[in-house]
């Protein structure tokens, strides 16, 4: 697992790549983005890519994630459906949040999103570098943290 340029937002995506298949996929936490290639018959590969709307992380109170990729827009429907849940008895507020992009502005409408949240990917970059120093790796692999 490492992390990648996001091709829709430009964020930090995670991309797991299987080297004994090698199938691909790229999920992007920040905008919902994800893509995938896989074996299908023989040696064809399949691709397949889904457009980000945002995305609806949730954490309960037993420390629980789960994370939603959105995959199309957010309507009100949606929107009262994540509300609820937000509002739910076991979920930890603080350290939940809903997001929607459209035209690549960002739009938080449940919780706060952490800092990182914001980082380009090259911003992500930099600070992997700070953190484990200039190595060369980080160049051809980037952490994810
Ligand atoms: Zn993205």
């Amino acid at each position: 697992m490492s992390a990648v340029e996001c091709p829709q937002c430009g964020r930090v995506a995670i991309e797991d790549y299987y080297c004994n298949t090698f199938e691909i996929y790229i999920y992007c936490l920040r905008c919902g983005y994800n893509y995938s290639r896989t074996m299908s018959v023989g040696t064809e590969y399949e691709e397949e890519v889904r457009r980000g709307h945002g995305i609806f992380y949730l954490v309960n109170k037993g420390g629980q994630r789960k994370t939603v990729l959105l995959n199309c827009e957010l309507d009100t429907k949606l929107l009262e459906e994540y509300r609820m849940e937000f509002f739910g008895q076991d979920t930890n507020q603080e350290e939940s949040y809903l997001v929607s992009v459209k035209d690549n502005v960002f739009i938080t409408h449940l919780g706060n999103a952490p800092e990182k949240f914001n980082l380009s990917f090259n911003e992500h970059k930099e600070q992997m570098r700070t953190k484990y120093g200039d190595d060369e790796f980080i160049d051809v692999i980037v952490p994810i943290d």
